[in-house]
């Protein structure tokens, strides 16, 4: 699955402030036995949170009957099971469905079942007489109803029409029908539905036969290979089509109807992705076809699903031609879902605790395939631990290996799976070498193909191809919450602490931290890798050095400090570094001082050696750092922070000017995008209000005249400066040029850029998330820009106690959920009371909202700590800049 969605952008932009105190900015998108862990062997004692072991599965059939324009449906299901022990109960999962029978049969013996709810969603089908050991089918008909909140099955109605989705990932497989919904169940499943005879239905598998009487069409599916319930997909519909040809396999695209002609682009890559990913793994792509679907209601990115893989409709409909960084999020995220055929799907994790398993490995062969087929995106500078170091410092964060027994511990620390754990991975790769990595990889998966997996399983098979000790390496990491601060002396003491934020407590922690240092000793530049794992380490080479950097090619999962004067040492030599590193200096030091381990003047000094570089990227992590202080600032020092950056910004802006040439590489626009987002905010500068609401006004009447990238930044400045007077006009004229667009990223980039601060408009942006005009999926992302637009979020909460039931209906559970996060992590205490009162009494009535609570108080309160902390010194800073 991958979290992010593609309104990532605007989630990320509203936790610009938040994630230097805690939150994971990027939701760029889960033990212990030895061999395979089948059904028939499983080795995990029995628990009371999963079915006991007692009785296996070994195939499943499943007929549903879906018409999508009918909120209800029926089923009949038969799944053939093992009695190992005599036994009178028969657990299985349901949740929200009506079980109108249940049986066990074998021959002409049967067991009626009287099936009473458990914990978990366990059902229990008992019987009066005990079922003796043997082979039986476990026969259950059941009714459903259709829900629209984007899981287990469900409904979007796009267009007038309405259309049948699943996403089954993680425990949602049992809210469509009856099953043994535990991924360590790997069987073989058949699914045949019955539909109006007009609709497209598609499944995992080629059909095997269609049927049609009295106007209903009955498709029944070839059989799957062995695979978990999480990865079931089916869909209904009026579908559209295209094809995609050059794969090793046939393949179509399935979009809303009348779409098929935007997803050319796409069509054209994805052969590429999956030749490499088959190459990379050495094993063909394992299913018999592989089908995309594009989604309009989807609350993630994209999910794996075998044979019928779904995405976000902005991810596939697309312009033909995409410029350069809008290339970047829908190729990443077919290699990270390509990748899940192999990681996650042919070998897949035995219980949700290891899902990190499948997200890290599908984040990291995304990323290594980026590198290979599109260097121009530079994936290759990015720094993979930025997005998970700001989540993984929160006093209350889990490991990423942790306890999982019900759906809310499978999302809580969701994110820390995919970034932490690909910057694990990426660790264990920059120590032993890309070949070497990918041989322990291949090993892996042959060694496991079709069967499950625990996490030992992986560390054995990459401990056997290097010479390190990996596995300490790894469980210190992902078996404990957080990371370490690795301070080095002058006189070359190494000493290890957990990393935390100003003000914050932690338990303290040591890891075991492969240390790839870079020195520079008699005039020549020396590279060497040492292991420390106890607190204090001395390297006495240290001690001669004339600088050190102590985190090679920036791969390290760590933070450091140096002394004033081994900083002042390495400053000098900066360019002894590569771009990589120079970021790193430049986020790591921003990171010590919100830890409260240097000052600011730090800060500026490791920001004014490298905001000149040569390089772009280099200059963008330069701004990115300078606009982390935007949350200190307030109405006491807004315009001497507008003069400092309109006398040391605004000649770079002039110089980039804010139209995209074909010449432009990633980094160009990713910086110009940058640098005008932050000038467009804090500058205060008429000229470029100007200029912006020129070219709001140009992408309005014609939205392929404008880069989305600056479009947006130039309606936020365009409509946060507009009179009170325009606001409704320029409100009005975006929410029709919205309903015009027909592409997914042109109706985001118009609604979700609105900046107002007025009552009247503010409740229109709000109620405009109720109407169907934003989908369920989207509907969170329009209060969350709300919530950012307001410095004071009283207008906010008088809109949602009035609205917070046909708000929370409307969400899918995974965003009720994660809301309190989303939506009101603030740096203000006035907003944080509001918040709190808001939510208490609703915070124990859903799932996982009172987790939510506890991640936007821990937030907001850092927040607000290093605003107290910092406050006073940024302030004196700007006063000497003036
Ligand atoms: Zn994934």
């Amino acid at each position: 699955m991958k979290q992010l969605s593609t309104l990532a952008g605007v989630v990320a932009s509203v936790f610009a402030f938040t994630s230097l105190s805690t939150t994971a900015v990027v939701a760029q998108e889960a033990q212990t036995a030895s061999a395979v862990v089948s059904p028939a062997k499983k080795t995990l004692a029995d628990v009371e949170y999963r079915l006991p072991s007692t009785i296996a599965p070994t195939f499943q059939h499943i007929h549903l009957n879906i018409d999508p324009d009918n909120p209800t449906y029926s089923g009949k299901t038969n799944i053939d099971v093992t009695v190992k022990t005599p036994t009178k109960k028969v657990g299985f999962y349901q949740q929200d469905l009506t079980v109108t029978s249940a049986r066990l049969v074998s021959g002409s013996s049967s067991f009626p079942l009287n099936v009473t709810i458990g914990e978990y969603d366990i059902n229990w089908g008992e019987s009066q007489d005990e079922i003796a050991p043997g082979k039986y089918t476990l026969e259950i008909t059941f009714e459903g109803k259709v829900n629209t909140s984007s899981d287990g099955m469900y409904l979007s109605r796009f267009e007038e029409t309405n259309y049948i989705f699943t996403q089954f990932e993680d425990m949602h497989a049992r809210k469509a029908f009856p099953s043994f919904d535990e991924p360590n169940f790997k069987i073989p499943y058949q699914m045949t539905i019955s539909s109006p005879e007009h609709q497209e239905i598609v499944g995992n598998t080629p059909v095997e036969k269609v049927t049609v009487e009295n106007g209903i069409k009955t498709v029944v599916f070839e059989k799957t290979k062995p695979m978990p319930t999480y990865l079931i997909a089916y869909t209904v519909g009026p579908f559209d089509s295209a094809e995609i040809s050059g794969l090793s396999v046939p393949g179509k695209i399935y979009v809303p109807k009348g779409y098929a002609d935007k997803t050319k682009f796409v069509i054209k890559h994805i052969p590429e992705i999956l030749a490499s990913l088959e190459d990379f793994f050495g094993i063909k792509y394992p299913y018999k076809k592989m089908d995309f679907v594009a989604v309009p209601n989807f609350t993630h990115g994209a999910m794996e699903n075998v044979g019928l893989i779904t995405y976000r409709d902005s991810l596939l409909l697309l312009e033909d031609n995409p410029s350069v960084t809008e290339r970047s999020r829908p190729l990443n995220v077919i290699a990270h879902e390509l990748a899940h055929q192999w990681f996650g799907n042919l070998v897949t994790m035995a219980w949700w605790d290891d899902l990190w398993l499948n997200e890290a490995f599908a984040s990291w062969a995304a990323s290594h395939t980026m590198k290979t087929l599109y260097p121009e995106l530079n994936y290759a500078d990015r720094i993979v631990q930025e997005g998970a170091f700001g989540a993984d410092a929160s006093p209350t964060v889990k490991p990423v290996k942790k306890v999982v027994k019900s759906q809310p511990d499978v999302m809580d620390g969701l994110g820390l799976n995919y970034s932490k754990g690909e910057s694990i991975l990426q660790m264990i790769e920059s120590l032993i070498g890309t070949e070497k990595f990918r041989e322990g990889v291949q090993n892996y998966m042959n060694t496991h193909a079709w069967g499950n997996t625990v996490a030992d399983d992986l560390w054995r098979a990459l401990d056997e191809v290097s010479d390190f000790n990996l596995s300490a390496m790894m469980k210190a990491y992902l078996e404990q919450p957080g990371y370490p601060l690795i301070h080095i002396s002058k006189d070359g003491k190494l000493t290890q602490s957990r990393f935390h934020l100003a003000g914050a407590t932690v338990e303290d922690k040591t890891w075991a931290v492969p240390l790839k240092l870079t020195y520079q000793s008699n005039g020549k530049i020396l590279n060497e890798v040492v292991f420390i794992d106890k607190e204090t380490t001395v390297l006495p080479q240290l001690a001669e050095a004339d600088w050190v950097y102590p985190n090679d090619n920036a791969t390290g999962y760590f933070r450091w400090s140096i002394e004033p004067a081994q900083l002042n040492a390495l400053l000098n030599n900066i360019d002894a570094l590569n771009k990589r590193e120079k970021k790193n200096v430049l986020y790591n030091y921003q990171a010590l001082l919100n830890a409260d381990q240097v000052g600011v003047d730090s800060v500026m000094k490791v920001l004014n050696s490298l905001a000149k570089d040569d390089d772009p990227a280099v200059i963008r992590a330069a701004v990115g750092v300078l606009a982390e202080f935007s949350y200190l600032v307030n109405e006491d020092n807004k315009a001497a922070y507008a003069k400092l950056l309109n006398q040391n910004y605004m000649p770079l802006l002039n110089k980039l000017t804010l139209s995209q040439s074909e010449q432009d590489n990633a980094d160009v626009i990713r910086l110009r995008n940058q640098i005008y987002s932050l000038l467009g905010t804090h500058s205060n500068n008429d000229q470029l209000v100007e200029q912006s609401v020129k070219i709001a006004k140009q992408y309005l009447a014609d939205t392929n005249s404008v880069p989305s990238g600056i479009a947006g930044t130039a309606i936020e400045i365009a409509t946060r400066n507009s009179e009170q007077g325009e606001q409704g006009t320029w409100f009005n004229t975006i929410v029709e040029a919205f309903k015009k667009a027909q592409l997914p990223n042109v109706k985001s980039t118009l609604v979700y850029s609105m900046y107002f601060e007025d009552k009247a408009t503010v409740f229109k942006m709000l109620d405009l998330a109720l109407t169907d005009d934003i989908t369920p999926a989207n509907t969170m992302y329009m209060v969350v820009r709300v919530a950012r637009n307001l410095d004071d979020h009283t207008l906010l909460y008088e809109w949602l106690s009035k609205n917070k039931d046909a708000l929370l209906a409307k969400m899918p559970d995974y965003h009720v959920s994660r809301m309190p996060e989303f939506v009101s992590t603030t740096c203000s205490a006035e907003n944080l009371e509001k918040a709190n009162a808001f939510y208490a009494p609703i915070s124990e009535t859903y799932q996982g909202m009172a987790r939510g609570v506890e991640i936007m108080q821990d937030e907001s309160q850092q927040c607000m700590r290093l605003k107290s902390a910092f406050q006073a010194d940024f302030n004196a800073f700007l006063n000497e800049q003036l």
